[in-house]
């Protein structure tokens, strides 16, 4: 596919700054913001539904291909959760609140069962109805810390052990999560799927 331009579904410059760091420069990230100010309700019960979700509002909002992400955690004893809902987990009270709950709810559960993984997927659609939206996910496999670690990163780093690095994420300076995060890892298939590399 030949793109030169892709809106990014997201307000957020810190990732759209991230992402077009990771496509390289042959294509050109730019933000929703430029358009609306509005965001979709995520109504979808995956990251998949919500990824294509938001990206398919983008592109209609902005006529232009559009690219968006889902990401959250998945803790395996919870079933995924908090999954889609990772952000609100609890109640929007912010990430704080959300690492606050996850411990207490983790509590009493032993280091073999607390796996986790964080997940991105990334939708690409040429158009708003695009029927063949591309699709990536990235998986990074973790568990669940005791008590939280490292002051880099943001919502759930602190608590996710990065086995092969032997530290928390938060504790991983910002260019190297990126080289192993879930996001760098979606970001890797779609540069594929793309013929960036
Ligand atoms: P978003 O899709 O980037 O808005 O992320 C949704 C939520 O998932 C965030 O608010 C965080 O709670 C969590 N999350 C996603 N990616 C990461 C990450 O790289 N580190 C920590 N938390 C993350």
């Amino acid at each position: 596919m030949n793109l030169t331009q892709l809106v990014l579904a997201s307000h957020n410059a810190g990732k759209l700054k991230e992402l077009q760091a990771m496509l390289g420069e042959s294509v050109q990230l730019r933000s929703i913001g430029e358009f609306s100010t509005v965001e979709p309700e995520e109504t979808g019960l995956s990251f998949v539904e919500n990824a294509i979700l938001k990206a398919r509002n983008a592109s209609r909002i902005s006529g232009l291909p559009a690219l968006a992400d889902d990401s959250g955690l998945a803790v395996d004893f919870l079933g995924g959760a908090p999954g889609i809902y990772s952000a609100r987990y609890a109640d929007g009270q912010g990430d704080a609140a959300n690492n606050a709950k996850l411990l207490d709810v983790l509590k009493h559960v032993p280091d073999a069962e607390r796996g986790a993984q964080f997940v991105c997927v990334l939708a690409l659609v040429r158009h708003a109805d695009d029927p063949l939206p591309i699709l990536c996910e990235g998986l990074w496999h973790g568990r669940i810390l005791h008590t939280a670690s490292g002051a880099h990163g943001f919502g759930y780093d602190p608590l996710f052990w990065v086995p092969e690095r032997d530290c928390s994420s938060a504790e991983l300076s910002p260019a190297d999560k990126n080289q192993i995060s879930h996001r760098a890892r979606a970001m890797d298939l779609l540069r594929q799927r793309l013929g960036l590399k």
